[in-house]
This record gives structure tokens, sequence and C-alpha cells, in this order.
């Protein structure tokens, strides 16, 4: 039987997850784009040209309001593609109405910027008990990155030791400055301290502070910097022969100025200031006069290129191992009308909303995406866009 969805944000990634949905005639009936701003819904319904589309406004915030719209349109899975403030509001949302959940970015409380998996790894037995499936993280990374690690370790490794998660964007939109999802999230999440898991504990880094140079296929040597990003925490956990972990993220030279300048002028900042009689929180603002990352996509150019780097045991010997993706900014943007970045997010979440309805993936509680069989999503990716590639045994410089 057809499941009935509802997606929650109309921004790039909703953009691309109503797109891919609706192309998922066989698993998916009817399909609610709900958001803040309803004219946003509209115009990606507008796009996609689709009578099983409906739009609605809501507040992610609102519970009670969420509970009822889930209840009223009768969906049987949630897919929270607006902001990671809004997780535990729609997780709560769903357990009230008794439907599965899917998101692709962790809890970060507005107030600080620290995203955990902490908050939602809570609500397991709530979800356990209410029969229901919370399905955490399930975009490219985290998701993609995650899924490349379990199927590593399923059919390449008896022991991974060492994983190294590169994630470069070589593209070029044209803007002196712009962010390649909600700048608010990205400048959070770029401007913190550093970590990276050794010898079973955490290491913390300033930001930025380990610069490596890393070739990556069909793009060449980019500078990239350790940053903390959220499934390092739920793959040391999974795979706990991990003896280091680390991700890695290219930036021009160009883009860590301006990041500079937005720090050192207090443009970053996250606590509210009065202006003029007005509580604004400077983050915010300059999220107002940024280039919205969904309009990047008409004149982007170049490839991202994400994936993991893993040194391990097989068969008592020292293997090494690159899966990776690379997608065409240009090819992206004909398809959905976005930018790469997007779509490597939206692809992978319409893929595991698919592996839940068709109970592929399907158990009661909450659930990181590398806990479940990687090879059916590996499948689905290469048919759905964002094709991968492996090289074995070659010099990492892991
Ligand atoms: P955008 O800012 O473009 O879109 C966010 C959308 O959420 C907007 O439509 C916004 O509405 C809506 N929204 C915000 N607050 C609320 C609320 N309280 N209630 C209802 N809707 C709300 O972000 P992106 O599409 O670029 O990214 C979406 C999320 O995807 C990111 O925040 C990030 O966490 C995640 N992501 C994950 C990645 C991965 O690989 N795992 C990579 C990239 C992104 P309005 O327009 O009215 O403000």
């Amino acid at each position: 039987m057809k499941k009935d969805i509802i997606i929650i944000g109309a921004g790039g990634v909703g953009r691309v997850v109503a797109f891919k949905c609706a192309a998922q005639t066989e698993t998916f009936g009817r399909i609610l784009l709900a958001s803040r701003t309803k004219s946003k819904c509209d115009e990606i319904k507008d796009a996609i040209g689709d009578d099983r589309i409906s739009t609605a406004a809501i507040d992610a915030m609102d519970t009670p309001a969420l509970v009822k719209l889930i209840k009223d349109f009768g969906a049987d899975l949630v897919i929270h593609v607006a902001l990671p403030y809004q997780d535990l509001a729609i997780m709560d949302a769903c357990l009230e109405a008794r439907v599965h959940y899917l998101d692709t970015a962790n809890y970060e409380p507005e107030d600080e910027a620290k995203f955990e998996y902490k908050w939602q790894w809570a609500y397991q037995d709530k979800y356990r008990d209410a029969d229901i499936m919370a399905l955490l993280g399930c975009g490219f990374d985290p998701g993609v990155t995650s899924i490349f690690t379990a199927y590593a370790a399923k059919h390449y490794f008896d022991e991974i030791q060492y994983l190294d998660i590169v994630d470069c964007n070589a593209g070029d939109h044209g803007h002196p400055f712009a962010t390649n999802f909600n700048p608010e999230i990205n400048i959070r999440e770029v401007t913190q301290k550093g970590k990276y898991w050794e010898n079973g504990q955490w290491v913390e880094t300033e930001p930025h502070q380990f610069m490596k140079k890393l070739t990556y296929p069909g793009i060449g040597p980019k500078n990239s910097y350790l940053i903390y990003h959220e499934e390092l925490e739920s793959l040391v956990k999974n795979f706990p022969t991990i003896k280091r972990a680390r991700f890695w993220m290219t930036f021009s030279d160009e883009y860590l100025t301006h990041l500079r300048v937005i720090q050192n002028i207090g443009m970053a900042n996250i606590a509210p200031i009065d202006y003029e009689g007005q509580q604004i929180v400077p983050i915010q603002f300059l999220k107002a006069v940024l280039p919205d990352p969904k309009s990047l996509g008409v004149n982007y150019k170049g490839w991202t290129s994400i994936g993991c780097r893993i040194r391990g045991l097989k068969d008592g010997k020292e293997r090494t191992l690159y899966i990776y993706n690379n997608t065409d900014h240009e090819v992206a943007y004909k398809e959905t009308g976005t930018q790469g970045v997007s779509y490597t997010t939206g692809v992978p979440a319409m893929i595991g909303a698919k592996m839940m309805m068709t109970g592929q993936w399907m158990k009661a509680g909450v659930f990181n995406v590398e806990e479940f069989n990687p090879d059916p999503f590996m499948e689905a990716l290469n048919n759905n866009g964002l094709p991968w590639k492996v090289e074995q045994d070659i010099d990492l410089e892991l």
C-alpha cells in the first residue's frame, strides 16, 4: 500500500526531497509539504506539477498544531528537513500522533551552538514503546557517510581502525561569500571548536587548527580543515574498533577570510542584541542579507566530492578503502532547480524514507542509519542520482 508523507521545511533540501519523493510513485501516495512560509511550499508544488502534493503553513515548534496537522492529514511518516532547532518538537509531535520520523541533522539548542545525539537518543524507550521508528541523520553527512562506513565494515573489513570522512565542495557559485545550506546552521557548525576521536577519547582543537591538502578524485588537491561533525559521535559508538575518526572539510582562503571578518565584527553571534528597541540575533540578521542557498544553483559550476577513507584489517592484513560520490552542481540544478549540496542531502532523505516505508529498514525505536543493512540503500543511491565508487588499497595519507 502506498504511504502518505509530510515533508517539513521548504528550503533547498525540502525542495529536493519533494521532487524525489514525488518521483517514487510506487512507494509514496499523498505528499504534504508544510513549512513556516506556505508560499515557498506552493512554489515547489508548482515546479513539480503533481496533484498528489498539497501544502500547508506550520510552525514546527508548535507541537499541538503539528500533531493536529499530522492527524488530519493521516501521515505515515514525517520527513523533517527544516532546522535542527525543531528536532525535539517534531519528535514529540510524531510520538503523540504515533507516526514515524526521519531527519538529516541532530538537535541543536538555539541558544548554544552544540550538537549532540544525547537529546534524541533519549527518545529510544518512548519510540520503542509507541511502536514507531525515528531515523536520525539521513542526509549525506551525516547519512551516506555513515552508510559508506557500514558498507565498508560489512563487505571489506573485519575491523575498521582509522576513518577520515572527507567533504569537498569544489563548486563555484560566483558569489564572494555564500553558504551552501542554511547560513545560520552552517556558520555555527564551521566556527565552533574542532574535535576528533582518538584512542577512546575526544580530542578538542581550535577552529581550523589542522589543515591538510587532500586530493579529491576528479578534482585534485584542496585545503581541507579538521572540524567536528555529528556522525563521528554515532560511528565511534556503533563501530567500537575505530581507533581514530576525523572529519575534514574544504574551505577556500576567500571563504575563511570572510568568515574571520564576520566573526571579528560580531555578526556570527547567537546572543540577541537590542537594535533600535528591537531584539535581533546577529547571525539571523546576517542570514537575511546573504544569498539564499537555494538561489545559488542557477550559476553553480563544478563538483562536490564526499566520502570515507578507511584503514583497517581484513584476514589479518592491513587494507585501505576510499568510498565516495561526486555530484555535479549543474546536473543537480537541471533535475531539481537547486544546487548540489541540497541535492546530496535531499536524495538520501528520500531513500531513507523509502527504506522505512517499504519495511526494509523498520524497527521500533530511535536509530542512526549505520545500524541498518547498508546494501539496499547503496543500491538506491546508484539508481537515484548519487552513484558511488570504491577504490581499494591505495595510499590515503591516513
Ligand atoms: P533552508 O534554510 O533553506 O530551509 C529551511 C526551511 O525550514 C525553510 O523553508 C524554513 O522556513 C523552514 N523552517 C524554519 N523554521 C521553521 C519552523 N519553526 N517551522 C516550520 N518550518 C521552519 O535550509 P536547507 O534546506 O538548506 O537545509 C535544511 C536542513 O538540512 C539544514 O538546517 C541542515 O540541518 C540540514 N542539512 C543536512 C545536511 C546533511 O548532509 N545531513 C547537509 C545540509 C543541510 P522559512 O523559509 O519560512 O524560514
